[in-house]
């Protein structure tokens, strides 16, 4: 029976490329692992995958009765459906520790890092597996997506080590114009229907018992959005009350001038302000020097919620 390597519904770079790199260092060592998925690619990651010459992971949905090693999220609104009645083997991450539990021992490689990658790489030097260049390629290129080429907060010196070594077993010199190519390829957002931009990254969150969705775009330039901002409102307050969400919040990140533009559909708008100290006008405010979600936008609003 194999072991299925899976990260997060609506999938990015870092789930994708860290379930082929985990699963094949399961197969170094003797377990027999596979690659899943739980959602389409997004244009970046089917540009990574093409690029270094893999195919997709495995479409699958349902894991009952089935091993699964947790790759990149431990939170039970991101993983499988039926994730309650499958084997949680292991968990990689680089989260705050979600509600994930299980009722038998598991292998946990938790760290406090950029990208699932970092830790990814952390296992294969901890198992003396060789990284094979293609693999190298493409957790290189989660490394640089998740720490947005470095400038992200989340971003630690082992992030940097790590590119770097990957770099190098890759053969690749100029990994920061690779990084700013994906990103280009991110931008390109014109004809793309409002719902698949706000659902590109997008993950749902209990706080407090409520329900919040919070989506993010990061792009090279915000002014590429301005044509489709209103549909995006308008698709994130629909988004709301088809989930029955308590909100939902959209990121527009600009990574060259290092903040987000925060869209914001809310029960209470009063939370959302409590939790950036700043007041929203017409559901829109600027968000200076934030980029990470996960560090900068998911903490202050669960504390605001408690
Ligand atoms: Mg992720
Ligand atoms: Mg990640
Ligand atoms: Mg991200």
């Amino acid at each position: 029976m194999p072991i299925y390597c899976v990260g997060h519904k609506i999938p990015d770079s870092d789930s994708i490329c860290g379930a082929i790199a985990l699963a094949y260092l399961k197969n170094q060592i003797g377990e027999d692992a596979v690659a899943a998925r739980l959602g389409e690619l997004s244009p970046e990651t089917a540009f990574i995958l093409e690029k270094f010459g893999f195919e997709a992971p495995e479409l699958k949905l349902s894991y009952a009765g089935e091993q699964v090693y947790i790759v990149d999220h431990s939170e039970v609104t991101q993983a499988p459906d039926d994730i309650a009645e499958a084997t949680i083997v292991g968990i990689v991450d680089h989260h705050k520790l979600g509600d994930l539990t299980t009722s038998t021992p598991l292998e946990c490689w938790i760290r406090p890092v950029g990208c699932s990658n970092t830790v990814i790489k952390m296992m294969y030097d901890f198992h003396g597996v060789e990284i094979p260049k293609n693999i190298a390629g493409i957790m290189l290129c989660a490394i640089l997506s998740d720490t947005v080429i470095f400038k992200s907060p989340t971003c630690t010196t082992a992030d940097i080590r790590c590119v770097e070594a990957l770099a190098e077993i890759a053969g690749i010199e100029d990994f920061k114009g690779l990084g700013m190519e994906m990103f280009k390829v991110k931008s390109a957002v014109e004809g793309t229907p409002a719902r698949d931009l706000v659902l590109r990254d997008f993950k749902d969150f209990d706080m407090n018992g409520n329900l919040v969705g919070i989506g993010q775009l990061e792009v090279i330039d915000l002014s590429v959005l301005d044509a489709i901002k209103p549909a995006l409102v308008e698709d994130i307050a629909k988004l709301k009350a088809e989930g029955k969400r308590h909100s939902v919040l959209l990121l527009l990140t600009d990574i060259m001038k290092e903040g987000s533009e925060l869209l914001v559909v809310s029960d209470d708008t009063a939370v959302v302000e409590r939790a950036y100290g700043q007041n929203l006008a017409q559901g829109k405010v600027w968000l200076d020097g934030v980029l990470s979600r996960k560090k900068q936008v998911v903490p202050p609003l669960q504390e605001a919620f408690a």
